[in-house]
């Protein structure tokens, strides 16, 4: 990967305010791209843009789920940043539960962020990267939407249809010059999986062929290659980026 490959480029980053998708935003600005941080949190997701590398990155507060919302905050940002190259759908969270006692909120709010929110930006900037006949979308799914994961019927269930969505999405787009992957974490160290005790953590490193959690700079790097010019023929894949524990 050079220097610059992505000057010249607007990468939209939902979620990149903090975590994995703050790691993917600094890994774009240093390749050159502006960005668009979004985040619930307005103030967060300007004070992450602010201290990206580089000049011209504008955060915004918008919720994912929220159609409307999405539609209102893709206008500001091609008016304020450009018009968006690369997406990347990452923000996301999660509402564990037992089967039995999971709730219908909680299983609604996780597709609703998750998988409508990635729905929701792809079908908003989808019709220019179209028109321009050029645009990468990278979702961020997760191991678990390939083998699922006891208490998180609801999280698993967003990111595996994230992952049907990829090719789908792939597969209608690529003849108007559009490729759609998506990169599968593994666990990785972020406020998300923060409340893990010792022994959880200990019990995942013998899961992992790496022996440790990720961190959230193990995923910038691949994100940046798989919207970046050497990927460029590369569609309508899954990456998984876990110390090899899904292989
Ligand atoms: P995180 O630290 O909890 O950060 C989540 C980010 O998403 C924040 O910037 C948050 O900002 C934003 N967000 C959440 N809901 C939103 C909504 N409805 N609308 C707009 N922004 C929203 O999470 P993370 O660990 O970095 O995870 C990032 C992505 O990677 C998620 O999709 C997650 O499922 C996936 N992933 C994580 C792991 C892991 O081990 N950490 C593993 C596999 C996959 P606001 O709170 O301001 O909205």
């Amino acid at each position: 990967m050079s220097a610059g490959e992505l000057e010249g480029k607007v990468a939209l980053v939902t979620g990149g305010s903090r975590g994995i998708g703050l790691a993917i935003a600094e890994s774009l600005a240093a390749g050159g791209a502006r960005i668009a941080v979004i985040g619930r949190d307005g103030e967060r997701a300007k004070a992450a843009a602010a201290k990206l590398t580089g000049s011209g990155h504008c955060g915004f507060s918008c919720d994912v789920a929220d159609s409307e919302q999405v539609k209102e905050v893709l206008a500001l940002v091609e008016s304020e940043v450009g018009p968006v190259d690369i997406l990347v759908n990452n923000a996301g969270i999660t509402r564990d539960n037992i089967l039995l006692r999971m709730k219908d909120e909680e299983f609604d709010e996780v597709i609703a962020a998750n998988l409508k929110g990635a729905f929701n930006f792809t079908r908003a900037a989808a019709r220019g990267m179209m028109k321009r006949r050029d645009g990468v979308i990278l979702n961020i799914t997760s191991v678990v939407g390939l083998i699922g994961n006891a208490g998180q019927a609801n999280y698993a269930a967003s990111k595996a249809g994230m992952i049907g969505m990829t090719k789908s999405v792939a597969k209608e787009l690529a003849s108007r010059g559009v490729r759609c992957n998506a990169l599968a974490p593994g666990f990785i160290r972020t406020d998300m999986t923060h409340d893990l005790t010792d022994a959880q953590v200990e019990a995942l490193q013998g899961q992992i062929p790496l022996g440790r959690l990720g961190e959230t700079d193990d995923i910038g790097g691949v994100a940046r290659f798989l919207v970046g010019p050497s990927a460029r023929y590369i569609t309508g894949q899954v990456l998984a980026v876990d110390g090899g524990m899904v292989m």
